[in-house]
């Protein structure tokens, strides 16, 4: 029975799996979406498909004011407060081109019920006062300079070549002001000139009402409770929140059609000016054309993706590239516009992307007879494999993304829509048996046309300067024309607009109203584990395998195997070649069946064959020790699985050009991360807290960038060293100790039980001892004294990871109290947040505990000045252990949000499998995050403090821990000054 004040108006399910019901309210028409998703995690989405007509960014602009308090809890950040004593993690939001949605994530129902109600009252009533725009959105501060959070942010966009093309095609696209055309972000212009507090107020009341509303939940909740919580709510809003009249946006937002060709160059500011980027802009199918719109997405994957599609073999994988990668996506709008993105194309060939494009690409593929329609086949199989993984992986994002282009575009009121729209497999699975003529057709009829834009982004060196002398003027004039006067006013307004915003503090009462008491017993997908392992529960399945075999059993039509490597007894000189032999046994040409087969076909083959395949050093990013072979296929395809591991272990031929050209694309990736302040900085601190020839330290890119040069170099002359070594280290790993973790639904591969044994006996010579992963692997004890600082020019931020010595396992004493006391410290809206963060100090700052790797680590994220950060946050920890002045409803949320983050590792099917892989690899009982849960559950403030306090106190003893610092080249005298043990690195240190 559906309560009095709701109407079931659809009843369906998603993928044909997931059943998914529509409520519409008879008061208000408001609509409410619940999919029973299974898991122990519930997803609200509150969204608002919102209509913006200027720059200046006025949906943004009232995302980031929703956050500052409503009428009945008037309180800055009073949300994320609640949330964490709700068991949540904090809330979040985005704001595209046609909607804004805010989102919130909980552990079991319980908390998101409570919280609920509030969140509605934020986006519903949120206070909007002209303080908090002053400071969340734009001000000009006492230095005269334009500030606010919101254009801070926008900053970043204004001069990047992708935004300017953006802005460009749009331009070309559509009229003056249209919906789809401007800046729902905010343009800084317009946000200093056109936005302000009233035009925002009137925007939220013209599209943040009940008609305009949906609310999406996902998880395991009781309908009726959810219904009469938004009832109670809506009951308070009826009077206020129901226009008289109400348009549904974008009724008529029309594309208006392309009558020829628009083609134009535009300069951005890059630093480097020899590449550039191309976008076209295609009509696509109107609006509810799924049939079509579907048929487009599967022929832009057989278009652009792998090494074989035609756009790469046109344009990337020639020895004298036009790009580097061809993306082609759609947007959906009341009609879709098809956009096809060139990257990194070299200046002289700019010109001549379009061209090529429509002469060669497109006109070839108008014959029929250019389809590989075997490929399209694979192509359209895998994708739908994928639909139905995605359901599994991240169900949520998902079904939200369903609704909301429904309540945006659909016909509201016809199920059968909404029905075909949530079961798009339904489309491709009659796509598979059109003929290779309607993928020529869908060609002809959309991209074979001289209707469409097409933007040239040239870049330009010139352009950086000339912007940022303008800006230098604009700053200087406002400031002139502000006078001294002026810029004391300023400086008041702002003082009285910071303490006015945060003057309201909710009580403590308030707070306690807002705290879930009890620790639900949290759904659980009940998978079981098995193994052929001697003192294990053991499975008919599993004693099928001819080495030690774990099988994960839960309910998934996919099977994923992790083979995993214990690499620990190959010498440090072949471990050095595990990055690049991972790259080669996917990448090279294999004998299979007494034949050579080339590397294009083995990628193609192996597509065909499996959904997906990669491999790690380390799982999870744990135990680097390990190297994992991570397989996936349907479980009707299962048989694929011990094919390609035998393939990609046994069978792959190396050979010199492909070690010349995979070793530079691996010294190539290492140049991005040698421009990333936080990578470095983990390098450089796992050097001093690991031991040399530890995995963790050498098998890492910016560590091995110099060799992988070298390798390449070398292997353009005389490949016979490399390909000595890398078969050695082959020979090694197939002797190493290996263990398989399968996780499947026992039942639907129970058919193997017959074949396994032969299947699986490529491992002949392996080791078949059971992998015990001792946690501090290799740690070097002697390393936690020392200090280390590089300068890194990519960077303007600073970054510092600190580290001590944890020596206990997961389940030893005071482990809980640690964590737990850690989770205090750095939760959102905390000690750390509100005074590091919140004084901007650095963007993140962070206390861990990994029993793993035996740690306890410090990361402060991106510092304006690294120094006084590491100083303030030094003092700030201590004088919470010395005061022993825990606040008690803030230790309360803390476990909360703890017992959220531990549930949150088993939110969806393929994670809870993960954690009881995990379990088995750490010989942890498989239930230890749910015993773990309750040990916190039941701790106290005082009790934990005292026990955690001198494991925190050793992380800031210089004697007891290890300091990594990076900061831009021109602060390594500060850090070397504050710290004279600093030991200064430079990038060469680390080459291995
Ligand atoms: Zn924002």
């Amino acid at each position: 029975m559906v309560r009095q004040l709701w109407e079931l108006s659809a009843n369906l399910k998603v993928r044909e799996t997931i059943p998914l019901s529509v409520y519409r309210s008879k008061r208000s028409d408001l609509r409410v979406v619940v999919a029973d998703v299974p898991g122990p995690m519930v997803h609200g989405y509150l969204s608002f498909p919102t209509e913006a007509k200027s720059d200046d960014g006025l949906p943004h602009t009232l995302e980031h004011l929703v956050f500052m308090g409503s009428k009945t809890y008037p309180y800055k950040g009073v949300l994320d407060v609640i949330a964490n004593r709700c068991l949540a993690s904090g809330t979040n939001a985005w704001t595209a081109q046609d909607h804004t949605c805010y989102t919130l994530s909980t552990a079991g129902s319980s908390g998101f019920i409570k919280i609920l109600p509030v969140y509605i009252d934020h986006v519903l009533n949120p206070t909007l006062t002209h303080n908090q725009y002053l400071t969340e959105v734009h001000h000009i501060n006492k230095a005269g300079e334009d500030a606010g959070v919101v254009y801070s942010e926008m900053q970043d966009y204004e001069s990047e070549m992708n935004d300017i093309m953006e802005r460009k095609n749009k331009e070309l696209l559509l009229p003056n002001n249209h919906a789809y055309r401007v800046n729902t972000g905010g343009r800084l212009p317009a946000i200093r000139e056109l936005c302000s507090n009233e035009r925002v107020t009137e925007f939220h009341k013209q599209y943040y009402h009940l008609k305009n509303m949906w609310i999406v939940v996902t998880g395991m909740v009781d309908h009726d409770k959810v219904l009469e919580s938004i009832e109670a709510s809506e009951t308070g809003l009826l009077a206020t929140h129901i226009p008289q009249s109400f348009e549904r946006p974008f009724k008529n937002a029309h594309i208006p059609d392309l009558t020829e060709k628009h083609i134009a160059s535009i300069e951005c500011p890059s630093d480097d000016d020899t590449k550039g980027s191309v976008v076209m802009t295609f009509h696509g199918p109107e609006l509810g054309n799924f049939y079509e719109s579907e048929g487009l997405e599967i022929l832009f994957i057989y278009m652009t993706q792998s090494a074989v599609s035609p756009l790469e073999k046109d344009f990337v994988q020639l020895a004298d590239p036009f790009a580097s990668s061809v993306d082609i996506h759609m947007d959906e709008y009341t009609k879709f516009l098809i956009n096809v993105h060139f990257s990194d194309v070299p200046v002289p060939k700019i010109k001549d992307v379009a061209d090529r494009f429509l002469q060669k690409t497109i006109q070839h593929h108008k014959n029929e007879a250019s389809f590989d329609m075997d490929r399209m086949k694979y192509v359209i199989e895998k994708q739908i494999q994928q639909y139905y993984m995605d359901l599994e992986k991240k169900p949520g994002n998902q079904i939200h993304h369903f609704i909301m282009t429904h309540q945006l575009y659909g016909n509201i009121d016809n199920n059968a829509e909404l029905d075909e729209r949530i079961n798009d497999q339904r489309a491709l699975e009659k796509l598979i048996k059109e003929p290779a003529s309607f993928w020529a057709n869908l060609i002809t009829k959309y991209l074979s046309t001289n209707k469409y834009v097409c933007v040239n982004g040239i870049p330009s060196i010139k352009l950086v300067d000339q912007i940022s002398a303008a800006e230098k003027k604009r700053i200087s004039d406002q400031k002139k024309s502000l006078g001294a006067k002026g810029l004391l006013e300023c400086a008041k307004t702002m003082k009285d607009a910071d303490a006015a915003n945060s003057a309201n503090k909710p009580s403590e009462d308030l707070l306690q109203k807002f705290i879930v008491n009890d620790l639900e017993s949290f759904f659980s997908y009940g998978i079981e584990t098995a193994s052929n392992l001697p003192n294990k529960k053991n499975s008919t399945l599993a004693e099928s395998f001819p080495l030690p075999t774990y099988i994960h059993s839960s309910p998934t039509k996919f099977v994923e195997a992790n083979i995993i490597i214990d690499t620990a007894n190959i010498s440090p000189e072949l471990r050095k070649y595990l990055l690049l032999h991972n790259e080669l046994i996917f990448e090279s040409s294999a004998m299979i069946d007494g034949k050579l087969i080339g590397y294009e076909e083995v990628a193609k083959q192996a597509t065909k064959d499996l959904i997906s395949y990669s491999v790690n050093i380390g799982v999870k990013g744990l135990y680097e020790r390990y190297m994992n072979i991570n397989l996936k296929a349907h479980h009707k395809n299962y048989h694929n699985i011990a094919k390609w591991a035998d393939i990609f272990l046994n069978k792959m031929q190396f050979d010199g050009e492909r070690i010349e050209i995979l070793a530079k694309k691996l010294a190539n990736q290492a140049a991005d991360y040698k421009r990333d302040g936080h990578s470095i900085c983990s390098v450089l601190s796992n050097k001093m807290c690991f031991d040399k020839e530890a995995n963790n330290v050498i098998c890492s890119l910016i560590g091995l960038e110099k060799l992988h040069k070298e390798t390449s170099k070398a292997a353009k002359k005389d490949a016979t060293q490399s390909l000595k070594l890398i078969h050695q280290l082959k020979e090694e790993l197939l002797k190493s100790p290996i263990n398989v973790h399968i996780v499947a639904d026992d039942k639907l591969i129970e058919d193997s039980i017959k074949t396994n044994q032969a299947n699986w006996n490529f491992l002949p010579n392996c080791q078949k001892n059971e992998l015990f992963s001792t946690s501090g692997y290799k740690q070097n004890v002697a390393g936690f004294n020392q200090q280390s600082v590089m300068g890194v020019g990519g960077t303007e931020s600073s970054f510092i990871i600190q580290k001590s010595v944890f020596d206990k396992n997961f389940t030893d004493p005071d482990v809980a109290e640690v964590i737990l006391f850690s989770q205090y410290l750095s939760q959102c809206e905390g000690p750390l947040w509100r005074k590091i963060r919140g004084k901007g100090l650095a963007y993140g700052a962070n206390i861990n505990v990994n029993t793993e790797k035996k740690v306890i680590g410090l990361s402060l994220y991106r510092c304006a000045q690294a120094v006084e950060a590491y100083e303030e946050t030094k003092k700030l920890v201590l004088a919470i252990i010395d005061d022993k002045n825990i606040n008690k409803s803030e230790f309360e949320a803390a476990k909360r949000s703890l017992v959220y983050e531990l549930m949150e590792a088993e939110g969806s099917l393929k994670e809870a499998a993960t954690t009881n892989m995990l379990a088995a690899l750490k010989h942890l009982p498989m239930d230890y995050h749910r015993t773990f849960c309750s040990k916190v559950w039941n701790l106290d403030a005082e009790h934990c403090q005292k026990i955690a306090s001198a494991y925190i106190k050793n992380l800031f003893d210089d004697t007891k821990s290890s300091r990594a610092i990076v900061v831009n080249p021109s602060k390594v005298k500060q850090i070397t000054a504050a710290y004279p043990q600093m030991v200064v690195s430079k990038i060469d240190n680390l080459y291995i």
